[in-house]
């Protein structure tokens, strides 16, 4: 779920700027979720000059550490096209159903990985209890050639595990060193919650092919030298086979990374695309109840559905990233 501002693009370059090693932060911004019961999230992608790392091309972060809110994650059915969301809750139970028939509850350590393929509708709700419902929401944008796979959910229970002296990853997607996850990838794609302990060094292997990003959860870590804590994206750039980490009180950090993403995306409201157009047509099949793209999720009725909000009045481009981004 989200409401993406879009602005007009500035001076465009390459999606995926130069190649190598980098050290920079993208500060988490605090986001109102439209019409979401008053739910604000704190959303560290897309980044004006970030729109992706990889495939990864949206993370908010919701009801965790200076995010907390009491109401937690409660989304209505909405739509989503061209992308696979990525729910992974910290605290409580998160319920979802979708328009492909599933109807499953999630724990801590659970994945729920959503591919949408050109049409699939979902509601996320929090289970009533004592936690806060705090949680990880992400998207992955889809390959153009695959943009319009079947519709499909799967729910990994018992992920793979990568360890090190002090250090211990839950592989989301992706391979990190001999731990492979079975959650299905469309692109070349890492994704991993780790865990430091307090007085912890480690070399995290990377794969010097994709670039890679931090966001620290709770705790704070030194990564490559430089002190990350909570609040910001840190982005490391490609080329790195591992990466020196350290933490002296423990750490509970997310790691994204990919094949950088070569194709032009189109983001706005739940739809990832290349062209104004395809967002145009399923923001048309949502507002007009078109079942045979975005069916109905049993348990709901239609007037629950959150309504698309109106298209801005220019032309949707491509989000690129901007020139001018420092490099190493
Ligand atoms: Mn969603």
């Amino acid at each position: 779920m989200s409401d993406l501002e879009l602005k007009p693009d500035e001076a465009l370059c390459e999606p995926s700027g130069k190649p190598g090693p980098r050290a920079e932060f993208f500060p988490s911004r605090e986001v109102p979720l439209g019409g979401v019961r008053g739910v604000t999230v704190f959303r560290s992608l897309p980044q004006r000059d970030l729109p992706t790392v990889g495939a990864w091309c949206f993370l908010d972060n919701f009801g965790s550490g200076s995010a907390a809110k009491p109401e937690g994650h409660d989304i209505d059915p909405h739509p989503h096209i061209g992308l696979q969301t990525v729910t992974w809750p910290l605290d409580g139970r998160i319920r979802h159903r979708d328009s492909v028939g599933s109807d499953v509850e999630i724990l801590p350590g659970q994945l729920n990985i959503m591919t949408s393929g050109r049409g699939i509708a979902h509601s996320e709700y929090r289970v009533p209890g004592r936690e806060s419902g705090a949680g990880l929401q992400l998207w992955i944008a889809l390959p153009g050639d695959k943009a319009a796979v079947a519709p499909h959910f799967e729910q990994h229970r018992d992920l793979p595990e990568f360890e090190l002296p002090g250090l211990h990853g839950i592989v989301l997607i992706g391979s990190l060193g001999d731990a492979t996850s079975p959650a299905m990838a469309y692109t070349p794609i890492v994704g991993a919650d780790l865990r430091l302990d307090a007085d912890t060094t480690a070399a995290l292997p990377l794969n010097p092919d994709f670039e890679h990003a931090l966001l620290v959860i709770e705790g704070a870590l030194d990564a490559d030298g430089t002190k990350v804590e909570p609040g910001s994206l840190f982005y490391l750039g490609s080329g790195r086979n591992q990466l020196p980490l350290s933490s002296i009180h423990g750490a509970h950090v997310l790691l994204i990374g990919g094949e950088p993403y070569r194709e032009e995306l189109v983001m706005w409201w739940n739809f990832v695309a290349r062209s104004h157009e395809e967002i145009e047509a399923a923001r048309n099949d949502w507002e007009n109840l078109d079942l045979g793209r975005f069916p109905d999720i049993a348990g709901h009725t239609p007037d629950q559905r959150i309504p698309a909000p109106p298209l801005p009045p220019l032309h949707l481009k491509p989000r690129k990233r901007r020139c001018g981004v420092p490099h190493d």
